[in-house]
Parts: C-alpha cells; sequence; structure tokens
C-alpha cells in the first residue's frame, strides 16, 4: 500500500514546483494527506509507546549527507556518524532530499545516534534534476549568502547574469554578494567599479578582488566570516582560486551530482559544509551551476530584479510587469535615464526566458 501512494507521489512531480518544503502538504490531494498525517500519527504514537520518553536530544548540524540514512552531524565541536530514524525513511521516500547539508537537527544520543528530528529550514538552495519530472534536489539548506563570482574580464563581466543569480538567491531568501574578480585584467579599478555602482547604490555587497595581486582578498574574508556561504557564478570566473587562496587545505566537490543521476540514484545530495579557519561555512556542492531560475519563479521577478519594486510604486497596475502596461514607473524611469537601459533589458530577457 506504501508503494502505490508513493508510485501516485511520484506522478504528482509532473508538475514544476519550485522550492518546495518537504512538509509541504498543499501539493497533495486530501485523501493523501490525510493518510499522510495518520501514518505520521502512528509513527508518533508508536513512537511514545516505545521509549521515546528516555530520548536525550542534542541539537547538532549535518555537515554532509553520506547516503540518505546516514549522515556526518556536528554537534558542539565534534563530528559524529548518525542515522536517520525509520520515520523519515518512510514518510518521505519519494522527495529525494530528506535531509540536506546544513540541517539543524536533533539527534538521540542515549543510545546509537539518531537523527530525530530536522528543525525548520530558513531555505533551501535547490537544483532541478534534469529527467522529464524535473524533480527538486536540495543541495544545501540554511544558507546565509551566495558569493556571485564573475571576472572582470576573461571571461567578460556579465551582468545580465549577475541579475539572474542575484534574482535566483532572493527567490531562495538567501542573500547575494557580488564578487569581481580578475580585477589585475583591468585598465583601472575606477573602471570596475563603475561596472558594478548600479548594484552597490543599491545597497548590494560587492567586492572587487584579484587571485593575482590578492587584492581584495581581506574584503572577501570579512564578508565570508562567521557566515554560511555558497560560490556560485560563470565557469572560469576564478572561483576555485579564490577558495584556494582563501584557505588553501580545502578539498573541494567536483561534478558528481550528474554522475550519481545518470545512474538514476536519486537519494544523495552530496553536497558538504566545510568549515573555514576563520569562522562560518563553505557550502561546497558540485551542482551549484545549475542554481536558478525556475519557470513558477515568473511571477516574483518584478520584485525581486534590482531596484524596480521602489519604481514599480509609480505603476497604474498593482500587478505590472513593467513589459507591455501603459502608466509603468519602470519604463518611466528608463526612460528619463533613471534606470539604466540596459538592466532594464536584462530584466526583460530574463522575463522572456522564463
Ligand atoms: P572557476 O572555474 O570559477 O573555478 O575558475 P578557476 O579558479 O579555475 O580560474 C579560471 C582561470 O582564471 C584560471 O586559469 C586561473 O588561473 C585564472 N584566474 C583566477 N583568478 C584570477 C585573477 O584574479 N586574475 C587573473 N588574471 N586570472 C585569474
Ligand atoms: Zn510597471
Amino acid at each position: 500500500m506504501n508503494k502505490k501512494r508513493d508510485k501516485k507521489k511520484f506522478k504528482r512531480k509532473n508538475i514544476n514546483i519550485s522550492n518546495v518544503e518537504l512538509t509541504d502538504i498543499d501539493h497533495f490531494t486530501d485523501d493523501e494527506v490525510s493518510e499522510e498525517k495518520r501514518a505520521e500519527k502512528k509513527s508518533i504514537e508508536k513512537g511514545k509507546i516505545s521509549n521515546k520518553s528516555d530520548l536525550e536530544l542534542a541539537k547538532g548540524r549535518i555537515l554532509e549527507v553520506r547516503s540518505n540514512y546516514m549522515c556526518l552531524v556536528k554537534i558542539g565541536d565534534e563530528e559524529f556518524t548518525c542515522t536517520l530514524g525509520g520515520r523519515f525513511k518512510q514518510v518521505n521516500f519519494e522527495t529525494k532530499s530528506i535531509v540536506a547539508a546544513g540541517d539543524y537537527v536533533n539527534v538521540d544520543i542515549s543510545r546509537d545516534l539518531r537523527i530525530e528530528e530536522i528543525l525548520d529550514r530558513n531555505n533551501t538552495l535547490s537544483r532541478f534534476s534534469d529527467n522529464d519530472f524535473q524533480t527538486e534536489i536540495i543541495i544545501a539548506s540554511n544558507v546565509d549568502q551566495v558569493i556571485i563570482t564573475s571576472s572582470y574580464k576573461d571571461p567578460q563581466l556579465n551582468l545580465g547574469l549577475i541579475d539572474r543569480y542575484i534574482c535566483a538567491a532572493r527567490i531562495n531568501n538567501i542573500t547575494p554578494v557580488i564578487c569581481v574578480n580578475k580585477i589585475d585584467l583591468a585598465e583601472s579599478l575606477d573602471l570596475v567599479k563603475q561596472a558594478g555602482s548600479f548594484y552597490e547604490k543599491l545597497g548590494f555587497s560587492i567586492v572587487y578582488t584579484s587571485t593575482k595581486s590578492g587584492e581584495g582578498i581581506e574584503d572577501l574574508r570579512e564578508l565570508l566570516k562567521n557566515k554560511d556561504s555558497v560560490f556560485s557564478g560563470h565557469s572560469g570566473a576564478g572561483k576555485s582560486s579564490l577558495l584556494n587562496m582563501l584557505q588553501p587545505g580545502f578539498k573541494l566537490r567536483t561534478a558528481e551530482i550528474s554522475e550519481y543521476h545518470k545512474k538514476g540514484v536519486h537519494t544523495t545530495t552530496r553536497s558538504r559544509l566545510l568549515e573555514w579557519d576563520f569562522g562560518g561555512y563553505l557550502v561546497d556542492t558540485p551542482g551549484i551551476k545549475t542554481f536558478g531560475l525556475h519557470r513558477n519563479d515568473k511571477e516574483k521577478l518584478k520584485d525581486i530584479f534590482p531596484g524596480m519594486s521602489t519604481l514599480a510604486r509609480e505603476c497604474k497596475f498593482f500587478n505590472c510587469t513593467h513589459s507591455h502596461e501603459i502608466k509603468c514607473g519602470v519604463k518611466s524611469a528608463v526612460e528619463e535615464g533613471t534606470y539604466p537601459l540596459a538592466r532594464y533589458e536584462s530584466y526583460l530577457r530574463i522575463l522572456e526566458s522564463l
């Protein structure tokens, strides 16, 4: 009977859902929900009858998911291999990401080390599988910031890509930080800063770095300190070089997810948290290149695209998409030259692509 239910749910995943929470039951029919709830209740009750009362819970954080049922968890200053309580295995069989690196958990330390509870996530970093189902795979959770890395040259600075990453970060409730690398290739720092001034004026954190000259590395380190960050950006922008410079000892992951995926093993996310010497974590993940926008995010784009929400107050229609509508605050600002045309065009490109 369980199997049947799982199959049904799997079919339902045909629908593209962005940023699904595991506990989100909106997407199931009432039947399924009540069944799910019954199962949940049962397992809680079952737990109560047995010796759940003598659980001794300790809060920890998942650093790495080794397999679906085994995790490396940091509790206090130590790391432990913990198993996942059976309840989770049953309830979320098809969601693929029962647990993710970055999850805060309660671990029962009274007998064997068992994860008994996954605490609510502030956010999730997800990718969508390449198969027809476009199933969400959670790469990591509770991430503070995305370091959007781009190079000034080689490859050429691409503000459109930065816009995209900013929107993707904001949609996922993660703070975007812009890092413009390879500034040694620019004729002058002024020129580089001019390129970033649009974002700087809007209050974004932005650093200018070079792994060749060492410029800006300390500024970047300051931004990373005591936060959990993921590096994202065009390949060749210098992410590995930056990470090597920030912490030479890190052994970073390379593309693994897709390999696993091809083989049809859906149960692993294979990302992990690596601790910086200076405090905080690097979310090391091979799947981050695909971190992007999803079709379902289209509606939210107008609210999160850099600098648009304030201009939208002048729009005639409250749900103006700033594309075909008349009396649009954004279009007026572009015409008056107070909002850069290039950024507006970038907005339209993203809008169309969704
Ligand atoms: P990734 O794909 O983002 O990880 O980029 P890499 O770190 O592999 O760097 C790509 C290339 O850019 C390599 O040849 C690096 O040596 C070079 N590179 C990285 N950082 C800088 C920099 O600050 N200045 C210059 N001129 N080249 C850099
Ligand atoms: Zn408008």
